[in-house]
């Protein structure tokens, strides 16, 4: 039997005894246990976030300049380390032709920018 059915059940008993302090009780505990509910949901969100991030993370490939590329993926395909160290948001970096045929990298979020070194 679950949290809620347990509840409903116990507060049809407490009708048919016409017990009303059980009622009220009863009542009250269904209501923290929605409350319960909904922190439970909020919690899972959460973990399911920070789980997302850490997975993001352990592929993460850190440079001298402030981007990051994941591995497997293309290294050209930057991200901006410093919207990942503040806000852990991963914003892919524009890339940006520039003089002598170098590229200027910027995130259009927080304006980071450089250019790229020689590889
Ligand atoms: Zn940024």
């Amino acid at each position: 039997m679950g949290l809620y059915e347990g509840i409903k059940d116990a507060i049809g008993i407490a009708q048919k005894v016409d017990n009303i302090e059980l009622y009220r009780q009863l009542i009250d505990l269904s209501s923290q246990a929605l409350d319960m509910q909904t922190e439970i949901a909020k919690l899972r969100e959460e973990n399911a976030e920070l789980k997302k991030g850490t997975d993001i993370e352990n592929s993460f490939i850190r440079h001298e300049q402030p981007y990051l590329t994941l591995d497997g993926e293309n290294p050209k395909t930057c991200y901006c380390a410093v919207c990942w160290g503040k806000k852990r948001k991963l914003v892919q970096m524009d890339r940006i032709n520039w003089d002598h045929g170098q590229i200027k990298l910027y995130c259009s979020n927080c304006k980071n920018h450089f250019i790229e070194s020689k590889q």
